[in-house]
């Protein structure tokens, strides 16, 4: 038997069709020590680049496929309304054949109709370097032989040939329905001397896994398990058993054959094809490297930094080195111009999110508004010497400016050159507990059961996750589920497999070569996407920018034009203004960026004083890490002078280090500093442990740079602090954040409380007409109305489309916040001159409807202030009636500061037992007794009320009795009234009563 290769094989790529990742097959592959594999997956190419990967690790060559849709005519098929499709094999044999199948691909997108389609004609067209397996039972020639058309077949088969010469073959598969048709096709073969080859057109990799298959059809088709639907056989078959099976079945020279599929894989040399950075486009005729210099140098004088001295020089020299050395030179000479052409052009941009605000050189560019070296930001957080892969310049844009931005990139680099960015929505935990309910028909509550202790965390969170599986493990509740329907623990083998494709929300792809030559694009809602996912194009040398939308910049940007202030000034607002420092100060914090959170609010609360610092310090703090660990409470208690238990403080070096923390280490930069400056831990080393500690299973790795670090430090410290300080870093560093991250942040929030602090008429307006959330809106009212506005109604003849002052402190409310009433009716109104009832008699105006006329009437009733009813529909003073304490008064609702007994309302929206579950876990600790959140005895919950948050104490006697209902409500988001009494010094209630309601339909 000579040795069999798979020709034809899906991954999950094959959206809802097929099992198993790129990497995974691969690993399939590797058991079956086959020496090549090709990935051929419908309709896409997106799983090539992972698909290359795995197979070098597993040195096993790759073969780039691609198995199409195709009609006989295209113009056909739309005038037909053609649904059904032939499907055909196609494979990379050279680069040129990769790169014409790109383009196949690219095209298929551009006849989308129902799936992305070719038809023969344009194949051919671009038949270069590719060899053709004339495909599955669902192929054009399948389905000729199958109805007996053997002349029609043949036919088409010639006509391939012609074309495709050698690069033809005719395509069999060991199912049933085909070894129906094989003598037909072996006399085909025998007539046009067109070779056969098998394949076994794998959807999943092994034939126990025959059943996810069909889970996912089943989910696909949006119907339940059908046990008789599971195809059988597709799986990645060992040689041996394969042959001996289509022997059995057929008697033919299957050695041929077999040797036909590794003849052909022995052909295919095709490589990924690599772009290369995109080169900078300018008038001027400086090299980019001149070009750089000479922008830097504009910032230098700018920012006033001549003469700062060797500091800044010495700064400058090492970045200006790696970045040239890594290459990146165009790249941020991209980024600059893109974000100085925004600027200039009328859109706010962030402060630089993330690492880029660690460069200087990004600041003297203007890609940052932050000095590094002023605000300890270090530049190994931005160029990372380990990593090939390009740093990140992410950047916060307004949003509704940043499709020009987008715009003039396309028109500075070539529409061909720019596009967006594919992102695959992958099946997670809850997600795919919810499908497989549905696929098995079990009951929704019991699915819920197990939903409620999965963690998922998302977007870098490092913090413990639980998974499906874990889930099982550890939750007796889930366990008990699994038992009385085994079905569920199918869940598990979803989690990781993609289910639909989507456009990834901010990223850019730039390239030199035109995109389809190294990527292929798809159509979606009218955007160009590439067919890779950020990471993998990135990995082909292609850049990715990030542009982010971010409302908060729209805002300000308005709320600055509004107040007849340039855009541009808001670049230059001091950050040492006294007026908005105190306005943290004393916590008037609502609608500011960053900073509303409960754990926010408390911090800033305990803070003596309030500078800059204290506010990117503020945004670390109030992180639940810091808080778990107790750095938070240390750093309060340092800064008050009281306490200094913890502090890092006791070496010169460290106290340096720490010197604008009070002795904490709270900053992932803090921890590169100690590694590098105290124990002269090499740039990749110390970056690596960073790394580690962040990981929740690095531990073990991480110590092993210990005797690095010991021999280091012999000669500053003992033995006994070498080895305590080892530790603090790794206990410390796990919950360290990114100070130039939080320092970006830091300033956007700075800026919004100043705009709150000095055009407070605007800020109030400009924020009521961004905020979509009823509850926010409300919030806000609340706020406004504390500092002595008046909230006037909607009132017709009066009202704009928009919030509006009118006059001294008094806002007006927009008819768009009648029920009922779109902004597209309201400008209607207001065009007309709507001014009374009458009018709506009088003028027969169109696009006013009988339901925006029914909320206007409805509205008449709404005078004055704010409505009577809350935003859930209850009504504040019914709730003394629920619970009847007779000893409370009206009055007492929310007033923290005078009444001893509470009655608050809202939801729910953390629940103890995960926070104690994954503080432990996470220092290694035992789960034993909390992993059962039903037989707790206790709980602490936090509710969120219309205006704040408070945390609830629900005590063991309370708990017994009520602890299901206090899930529930949780669970289910319940509208929940707790009466209690307040703990004194905290917004916290030990609860006497829960009262439950059904949610109420908000309206939106
Ligand atoms: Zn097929
Ligand atoms: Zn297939």
């Amino acid at each position: 038997m000579k040795d069999f290769t798979d020709l034809h094989s899906h991954s999950t790529y094959s959206l809802l069709d097929a099992f198993g990742t790129p990497k995974q097959i691969v690993l399939r592959a590797q058991s079956l020590q086959r020496k090549a594999l090709a990935i051929t997956d419908h309709g896409s190419i997106s799983g090539w680049i992972q698909f290359g990967k795995a197979c070098s690790e597993a040195e096993i060559k790759p073969i780039f496929g691609y198995e199409a849709y195709a009609v006989d005519s295209l113009a056909e098929m739309f005038l037909n309304k053609q649904r059904k499709k032939n499907h055909i094999t196609l494979l990379a044999e050279s680069d040129e054949g990769y790169r014409n199948l790109l383009k196949v691909a690219t095209l298929a997108y551009d006849n989308f109709y129902y799936f992305p389609t070719i038809d023969w004609n344009l194949l051919c067209e671009n038949s270069e370097g590719i060899i053709v397996l004339s495909g599955c039972w669902s192929s054009k020639l399948q389905r000729l032989l199958a109805n007996g058309e053997q002349e029609e077949a043949e036919k088409w088969a010639v006509m391939m040939k012609d074309v495709f010469k050698d690069r033809f073959f005719l395509e069999t598969q060991h199912y049933d329905l085909h070894m129906q048709t094989f003598d037909k096709l072996k006399v085909l073969s025998e007539r046009t001397a067109i070779p056969i080859v098998l394949t076994c057109d794998p959807h999943y990799q092994t034939p126990d896994q025959a059943y996810i298959q069909e889970i996912l059809h089943a989910i696909r088709d949006k119907r339940t398990f059908e046990a008789e639907k599971i195809i059988e056989k597709a799986f990645q078959w060992e040689s041996q058993q394969l042959f001996d099976y289509v022997s059995e079945k057929f008697d033919y020279d299957w050695d041929r054959v077999f040797s036909t599929t590794a003849e052909i894989a022995e052909r295919c040399s095709a490589k990924m094809q690599t772009g290369s950075f995109p080169s900078f486009i300018s008038d001027s005729n400086l090299s980019g490297r001149d070009l750089l210099l000479s922008e830097c140098k504009k910032g230098i004088e700018r920012y006033g930094l001549k003469g700062k001295g060797k500091r800044y020089n010495d700064r400058f020299k090492r970045e200006l080195e790696v970045i040239e050395e890594k290459g990146y030179v165009d790249y941020i000479l991209i980024a600059a111009d893109l974000i100085r052409w925004a600027k200039e052009n009328g859109t706010l941009v962030g402060s630089g999110r993330g690492s880029s605000a660690g460069s200087l050189i990004c600041y003297l560019l203007g890609i940052t508004s932050l000095d590094p070296i002023e605000h300890d930001l270090l530049f190994e957080r931005f160029i990372d010497v380990t990593r090939t892969d390009p740093p990140d310049i992410d950047t916060d844009f307004d949003a509704l400016r940043r499709d020009l931005v987008k715009e003039y990139a396309k028109q500075k680099y070539g529409a061909d050159k720019v596009c967006d960015i594919a992102t695959f929505a992958k099946f997670k935990g809850k997600n795919s507990l919810d499908e497989i309910g549905k696929v098995y028909k079990i009951p929704r509550n019991k699915i819920e059961i197990v939903k409620r202790y999965l963690i998922e965390r998302s977007g870098g969170d490092m913090r413990v996750e639980l998974t499906i599986q874990d889930t099982f493990d550890i939750a007796p509740e889930a366990k008990e589920v699994a038992e009385e329907y085994p079905a569920v623990l199918d869940a598990c083998v979803l989690e990781g497999q993609l289910r639909h494709l989507a456009v990834h929300a901010a990223g850019v792809l730039i390239s030199t070569r035109p995109l389809d030559e190294v990527i292929a694009l798809y159509k979606r809602d009218d955007r160009v996407i590439s067919s890779f996912e950020m990471r993998d194009a990135s990995s082909l040398g292609l850049i990715k920018v990030d542009f982010l939308g971010l409302d908060e910049l729209s805002i300000q940007r308005e709320i600055f034009e509004m107040a007849g202030r340039e855009m541009l000034d808001i670049y230059k607002i001091p950050l040492d203004d006294l007026e908005t420092l105190q306005a943290f100060k004393n916590v008037d914090v609502q609608g500011i960026f960053q900073y509303v959170g409960d754990s926010t609010k408390s911090v800033l609360r305990q803070l003596p004083y309030v500078d800059f610092e204290q506010l990117i310090a503020c945004l670390t703090l109030s992180k639940p890490g810091p808080a778990h660990s107790g750095s938070a409470t240390r750093y309060i208690a340092k800064m008050r002078g009281s306490g200094n238990v913890g502090s890092f403080d006791w070496h010169p070096i460290l106290a340096e280090i720490t010197s604008k923390t009070f002795g904490q280490i709270i900053y992932q930069e803090q921890i590169i500093r100690i590694l590098r400056e105290f124990a002269n831990f090499s740039v990749t080393d110390a970056n690596t442990c960073r790394v580690l500690i962040a990981k929740s299973k690095g531990e073990q790795e991480f110590h092993r740079y210990y005797p690095i670090f010991e021999r280091e430090v012999k000669d500053k410290i003992s033995t006994e602090q070498a080895k305590h300080l080892w530790d603090s870093i790794k206990v410390f560093g796990r919950y360290a954040f990114n100070r130039s991250h939080a320092a970006s942040y830091a300033m956007v929030g700075y800026w919004s409380m100043y705009m709150k602090t000095h055009y407070a008429d605007e800020f109030y307006v400009c924020k009521l007409n961004h905020e979509a959330k009823k509850e926010e809106k409300l919030r806000l009212l609340m706020d406004a109305a504390k500092k002595g506005y008046e909230i006037l109604p909607p009132l017709l003849g009066v009202s704009g489309a928009t919030w509006a002052i009118e006059g001294e402190k008094k806002l007006r409310a927009a008819l768009t916040e009648i029920d009922g009433i779109g902004e597209k009716t309201a400008v209607k109104m207001i065009e007309e001159g709507y001014s009374c009832r009458e009018d709506f008699q009088n003028k027969k105006v169109k696009g006013v409807t009988v339901r925006a006329l029914k909320a206007l009437e409805t509205a008449q009733g709404f005078q004055g202030d704010i409505p009577k009813e809350d935003f859930f529909g209850i009504h504040k003073y019914d709730i003394l009636d629920i619970l009847a304490p007779e000893r409370v008064k009206s009055e007492d609702i929310r007033d923290w500061d005078k009444s001893y007994f509470i009655v608050t309302a809202g939801r729910f929206v953390e629940m103890n037992y995960k926070d104690i579950f994954e503080e432990r876990a996470s220092r290694g600790q035992s789960t034993e007794g909390i992993k059962n959140p039903d037989k707790a005895k206790y709980a602490m919950l936090l509710l969120e009320d219309e205006t704040d948050r408070c945390l609830v104490h629900v005590d063991r006697y309370l708990f017994d009795r009520i602890g299901s209902d206090v899930w529930k409500a949780y669970n289910e988001q319940m509208f929940v009234v707790v009466s209690g009494v307040k703990v004194d010094g905290w917004r916290m209630v030990r609860a006497r009563e829960i009262a439950l309601y059904a949610n109420h339909q908000e309206e939106s």
